[in-house]
């Protein structure tokens, strides 16, 4: 133990975790975490290594399952979300691919919520429907619909909360609740809201996941993801899948998050107040039929998500009038904002859902879904929120 060391204290607040938590300083004393491009790791003996790969010794073996730069990252975010391991994958979709291919086996049943990212809902019909996992679909604030989907073999329950892109809040105390009774795991796809705006495991979820790509890389570069719970669930049985299949996070992108958690609780308090500032004032615009975000009392689960979330987050969406030509006249009318469904960015980003993230859907499920043509949904960035404003006034007074 060298003098330098870093202290790490688990009572930290977030931010400071956020900042501090999981660098080993190397000899070199750095003061910046050091990326670690390498694939192997030497050894100083035949039974040394022999020891490593059996077990007996801690140690790299590895970049595939251990990596510094990536294990700095996943202790990070570990110690925000309150868990006890984490594992850090390729990206979003990856993590809920080892989670999926960690938890279930052929002959289960899964339950989801129906709002939930598009590339899930096609990872769970088409590919683990492939494998003899079958998924049922329900309404995520609609407790008896959940109670009712699940059969004898259901082992998962999994969420977005607040959901894409009618920011519909889901009660993870009580579907926890519900998911222990049953003898089920919750997960919690905790994308939109980061550790710092809300802790799943913390109400009772058994397992978080993230797509890394979005706010906590914070400025639209890299692609990665993380799964986040205890030391079997995910310690074990993720980590056996991520070591074995190889959807691994590179130590670049890794360090890259880790310079995006420096800044997530500033950034997301900042998203968080130019989109609530941005709502109000979508609510006082004449072409606004209706505006769906967290942080307004018109919205319906508007007591719900002052309770399990800090601040409301960036993400809101709304509805103008005229439909499809209406909304695409206000996206078209922008000169700022990017056209682009990815979110999470200082950028500002608009998109059409109808169109686009969930274009694949029947005009019926659509409508099912409450997405209708008149909905654009915003990703508020961090540019001054008078220059957001003036971008989509320009479409609304038209
Ligand atoms: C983007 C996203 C994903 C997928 O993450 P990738 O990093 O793109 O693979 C999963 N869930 C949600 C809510 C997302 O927004």
């Amino acid at each position: 133990m060298d003098d330098f060391d870093p202290y790490f204290d688990p009572a930290w607040g977030s931010a400071t975790q956020a900042i501090r938590t999981g660098h080993a300083r190397t000899h070199e004393r750095e003061h910046s975490e050091p990326i670690y491009p390498t694939s192997s790791y030497v050894f100083a003996s035949a039974a040394e290594a022999a020891a490593t790969f059996g077990g007996e010794r801690q140690g790299n073996i590895y970049s595939r399952f251990t990596n510094p730069t990536v294990r700095t990252f996943e202790q990070r975010l570990a110690a925000l979300e309150g868990g006890e391991s984490c594992v850090a994958t390729a990206s979003g979709m990856a993590a809920i691919l080892a989670t999926c291919m960690g938890v279930l086996q052929a002959g289960d049943h899964l339950v989801s919520s129906a709002s939930i990212f598009g590339s899930t809902v096609v990872l769970f019909n088409k590919y683990l429907g492939r494998f003899g996992i079958d998924t049922s679909y329900v309404p995520l604030t609609d407790l008896e619909a959940w109670e009712r989907a699940i059969q004898p073999n259901t082992k998962l329950l999994f969420i977005e909360t607040p959901s894409n892109p009618l920011t519909d809040t889901g009660d993870i105390r009580a579907l926890a609740e519900l998911a222990h009774r049953k003898g089920c795991l919750l997960a919690v796809d905790n994308c939109f809201c980061t550790p710092i705006l809300q802790q799943p495991l913390a109400l009772g979820a058994d397992i978080v996941i993230h797509s890394a790509t979005k706010y906590l890389d914070g400025q639209g570069r890299c692609m990665g993801g993380a799964v986040v719970g205890d030391a079997k669930t995910v310690g074990e049985d993720v980590f056996g899948v991520l070591r074995t299949a190889g959807p691994t996070l590179s130590p670049f992108n890794a360090w890259v998050f880790l310079k995006g958690l420096e800044t997530l609780k500033i950034r997301m308090a900042a998203h968080s107040a130019n989109a609530t500032a941005l709502a109000s004032w979508l609510e006082q615009q004449s072409g606004v039929e209706r505006v769906y975000y967290p942080g307004l009392s018109s919205h319906p689960q508007y007591a719900l998500a002052q309770t399990q979330q800090s601040a409301p987050g960036g993400i809101l969406s709304f509805q103008v009038a005229g439909g499809r030509e209406g909304a695409w006249r206000v996206i078209d009318s922008t000169r700022m904002l990017s056209i682009t469904a990815n979110l999470g960015d200082a950028k500002t980003t608009i998109t059409h859902p109808a169109t686009t993230t969930h274009g694949r859907l029947s005009d019926q499920e659509r409508d099912a879904a409450g997405i209708t043509q008149g909905l654009v949904r915003v990703a508020v960035g961090l540019e001054d929120v008078v220059d957001i404003q003036n971008d989509l006034a320009r479409g609304l007074a038209g």
